[in-house]
Formats: structure tokens, C-alpha cells, sequence
């Protein structure tokens, strides 16, 4: 049987030269501010309420504060209200946070917790429901419908990328393909075989199977139907992006979440490229100085902090996501009103400090992509050298090419990479170029930094 997928009408331009836009949910989509602020407020005063009444860590903060639900006048009054911080949520493992008697908690998920124990989230129907159209709205903000068949190499289980993106696929009437990661191999034949025309990974998984591709020999062009790929869980530089939309053939459509407050979903890219739409109606943003905790007005740059405005099971009061950025909220030509995420610049607690200067993983992630010579695959190792001061190694692969050439073409390529990194950086990294697929690979979130300063203290 033949599969045949039609074009998505975001991929037309109209004779005007303006993008059609698919919109799931128009009127929550294209709310006025005003109407928006005015739902958000009732909701605010609703969660909190909420919280106050059914979680006594909420009620024991909120009365250590002297803030009753009954002050929330305005949307302003939010900051009245204490932080609620990754730390506090595992405290409280595994489900002393959550809103509803268990027996109404029809799906727990947790964070990845690879140090200590995970972040426990419990949804009940009404949350799953939430979240699901919010999918909906993710798929369709690509430009996805019911003609397409989404392969989703998101890992299934505890992480909620897996089952987020699966049910969101099913209400647009998608036909979904549940993968999960690994396998790569195999991912890359059902793509051939399906007919995918669309993919859903995490952007280092992305890179993982492009390589699978270029090693079969395929055509992406030709041997594919691929054509939109659905990126989230962790942060994708723009030359990442380019490097698999053009090894792909594929359109990068970004997207933001974190289980703390649902999973994915709660910030979607346009086709116009220009931030991701945050469902604002489900979720308050604030931005703070992450030292302070001060307020920032709009338009500054610093951690956003997020309230839930309609979870039943596990409301979260101002949540300190570590996510460093900047708020957008100038109405989007694609006819959302929601305001935009306009750039996620790494987290708080990425950032590496190396002799005093602030590194970012995006930053050198941005240098190697930028030298044609090296692949995408790179890992950071620091450490404290002799003299007690930070240090760090960068291992990055060079192509297949570089390495048949030999010694003095990776050498080579090593000096132009120490030289690029010094001008982003101002510091001299120690860079070794290795051979093509010697590191290893991640079929999720892919880990870039090992960090041995505290293991060796
Ligand atoms: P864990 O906490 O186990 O890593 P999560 O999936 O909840 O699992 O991680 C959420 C975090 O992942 C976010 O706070 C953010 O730092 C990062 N993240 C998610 N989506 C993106 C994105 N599109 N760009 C950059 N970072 C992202
Ligand atoms: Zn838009």
C-alpha cells in the first residue's frame, strides 16, 4: 500500500505572502489581554484556594508569609505568594504535594531525577484532558492534522515526553507510531516503511538518527516523507536546528515543558519561528532576578517562574524553573495572542563557571556546529585542576571525511575549533578531536557535561 500525505496548509504561502496558520483552540489561542488577564486572575484565585485548602505545605508557606487566598486581588499579587522550588517538590516525595485523594489519581509521571529522588506529578482526568489539548494545540501549531503519521521517538515511561506526545498525535487524529528511543536502526526502516511524514524527539536523538540516515545511504528528499520535525525536553541551538532540518529535510518546530508543570505542551512554536507561544491560560509566567527573586519588569531577561491556573492534582504555586529568559508578549503575525517564550538561554544551574567565567553548554554547543568539519557529537568534562581552579575538556567527533584524511586534518580542525572557541569564550579550552562515533550516544536527553569537580573533593 502506497502512503500518501498531503501538504499542510503552513507550508502555503498566501498571494499576499503571509503564512496560513492552523489554530486548535482559537478562542483560547487569540484571546484579547484584557479577556486573558481577566480568566487568569479568576483561575489564580481559584488554584490558590486550592492549594491553601488541600496542601498543607502550601498552607504552612502561605501562613509563614501572612498571605490568605482571599489577598489575591489582581494578577499583580502573585508575588505575594512563596516560591515553590525543585527542592521543596522532593521533599515532599513521593505524593505529599498533590490535591487530590489518590483514589481520583489516574496517571503519575516523574522527573528524571538523576540525582536523589525524582519529582513525583499525579493528574487526574480533567489534567490528562488539559494536557492533551494543549497537545493538540502543539501539533496543530506545526501544521499538523489528521493526514499525518507522527513517529514519536520520545521515550515512553515515567519521562513525559513519550505519553504527552502520543496522546496529543491521537486527538488531532494523527496516526502515531509509539516508538520510544533506541533502536535507531530499526526507527530509521519505519520511517521508509510508514511512510513518517513526521517526527517527534528530542533534538540529540534528532542528530542520532540523521546519522542513521546518512549511513544508509538514504535520501531524505527522495527516500522519505518526512517533513516536520517536533523537538522538546531539552534546549536546541539554532545550528543544531539547521543541521538536521537540512540532514532531515525536515521543519524544526521547537517546543517547551517540564513535568513540574505538565510535561509538554506548555510552550509551542508558530510557523513564524519567533518564540514559543506559552499557554498562558493554563500557566502564569513571571520573570525574576535569579539571585533576588525580585519581580523583573516586562521585557527583562532573567528565570521565569510559572504558576498553574487550572491543574486539579498537582497545582504549583510560583515555580522556580531555572529556565533563564525573556517574554515576548507583542501579538504574533500567526494570530496567537499568547506571549512568547523569545529564547530559552540555557538554565541557571547550567552554567558552568570556569575561571571565573560564565560558560554556557549552548554557547559551545553554537562553535561547533558552526565548523563544518565536526559532527554534533560533543561532550564537556570539568573539572578542578591541580591548582584547585576550574577546568574543563572538550571531546568533540570530526566527520568521516576529516578522519580519512588523518592526523593532520583533525590537528587542523582542532586549532580552528581552539582558535573559534577562544573569540566566543575569551578562554583557552583544552579540545580534543576524536574519531567519528566514538562517543557515546543518548536516545533521550542527551548528557553533554560531566562535571567532576564535586566527585573528586
Ligand atoms: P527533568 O527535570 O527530569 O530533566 P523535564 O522534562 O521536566 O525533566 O525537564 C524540563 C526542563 O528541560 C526545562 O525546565 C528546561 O530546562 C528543559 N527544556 C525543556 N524543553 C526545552 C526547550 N525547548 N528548550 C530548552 N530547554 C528545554
Ligand atoms: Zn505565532
Amino acid at each position: 500500500m502506497s502512503v500518501s500525505k498531503s501538504v499542510s496548509p503552513t507550508e502555503q504561502e498566501s498571494a499576499s505572502g503571509e503564512k496560513e496558520c492552523l489554530i486548535w483552540d482559537r478562542q483560547h489561542e487569540t484571546m484579547a489581554r484584557p479577556e486573558l488577564e481577566k480568566l487568569q486572575l479568576k483561575r489564580l484565585q481559584s488554584v490558590v484556594t486550592r492549594c491553601y485548602n488541600k496542601v498543607p505545605f502550601y498552607r504552612q508557606k502561605m501562613d509563614a508569609c501572612g498571605v490568605r487566598p482571599q489577598d489575591i486581588e489582581s494578577l499583580a499579587d502573585v508575588s505575594k505568594l512563596p516560591f515553590t522550588t525543585k527542592h521543596d517538590l522532593r521533599d515532599n516525595y513521593p505524593f505529599n504535594m498533590f490535591a487530590e485523594p489518590m483514589e481520583n489519581i489516574i496517571r503519575l509521571h516523574a522527573s528524571s531525577g538523576t540525582t536523589g529522588k525524582p519529582v513525583v506529578v499525579g493528574y487526574n482526568r480533567n489534567d490528562l484532558d488539559t494536557w492533551v489539548e494543549l497537545m493538540a494545540r502543539t501539533y496543530t501549531s506545526a501544521g499538523v492534522t489528521k493526514v499525518d503519521i507522527v513517529h514519536n521517538s520520545f521515550g515512553y515511561g515515567l519521562f513525559t515526553g513519550g505519553m504527552g506526545f502520543h496522546y496529543g498525535a491521537e486527538r488531532v487524529g494523527a496516526t502515531i507510531v509509539p516508538v520510544s528511543g533506541g533502536l535507531t536502526k530499526k526507527q530509521v526502516m519505519l520511517w521508509q516503511d510508514f511512510g513518517a511524514t513526521v517526527l517527534t524527539s528530542t533534538p540529540s536523538y534528532a542528530c542520532v538518527l540523521a546519522e542513521q540516515v546518512e549511513e544508509s545511504g538514504l535520501k531524505p528528499a527522495t527516500d522519505l516523507k518526512l517533513r516536520i520535525a517536533l523537538f522538546g525536553a531539552e534546549p536546541c541551538t539554532p545550528q543544531m536546528k539547521a543541521d538536521v532540518e537540512k540532514k532531515l529535510n525536515v521543519e524544526v518546530y521547537d517546543t517547551y515543558g517540564l513535568t513540574e508543570m505538565m510535561g509538554p505542551g506548555v510552550g509551542i512554536e508558530c510557523p513564524y519561528h519567533d518564540g514559543l507561544h506559552i499557554a498562558e491560560d493554563h500557566f502564569l509566567i513571571e520573570i525574576v532576578d535569579p539571585e533576588t527573586g525580585e519581580v523583573l519588569p516586562p521585557g527583562s531577561q532573567g528565570e521565569m517562574v510559572l504558576t498553574t491556573l487550572t491543574k486539579e492534582a498537582f497545582p504549583v504555586l510560583r515555580f522556580r524553573t531555572r529556565d533563564r529568559t525573556l517574554i515576548n508578549q507583542e501579538p504574533c503575525a500567526c494570530g496567537r495572542t499568547l506571549a512568547r517564550l523569545q529564547k530559552i538561554a540555557g538554565r541557571t544551574d547550567d552554567m558552568l563557571i570556569i575561571k571565573g567565567v560564565n560558560v554556557f553548554p549552548s554557547q559551545i554547543e553554537s562553535v561547533i556546529l558552526s565548523i563544518p568539519q565536526l559532527e554534533p557529537q560533543y561532550v564537556i568534562v570539568v573539572d578542578r585542576g591541580s591548582n584547585h581552579m576550574d577546568d574543563f575538556e572538550i571531546l568533540v567527533e570530526c566527520s568521516e571525511k576529516v578522519h580519512n584524511e588523518g592526523e593532520e586534518a583533525m590537528e587542523t580542525t582542532r586549532l580552528r575549533l581552539v582558535a573559534e572557541m577562544h573569540q566566543v569564550l575569551g578562554l583557552n579550552a583544552r579540545i580534543k578531536v576524536v574519531a567519528p562515533k566514538t562517543l557515546s550516544r543518548s536516545e533521550g536527553k542527551a548528557k553533554r557535561v560531566i562535571d567532576l569537580r564535586d566527585m573528586n573533593q
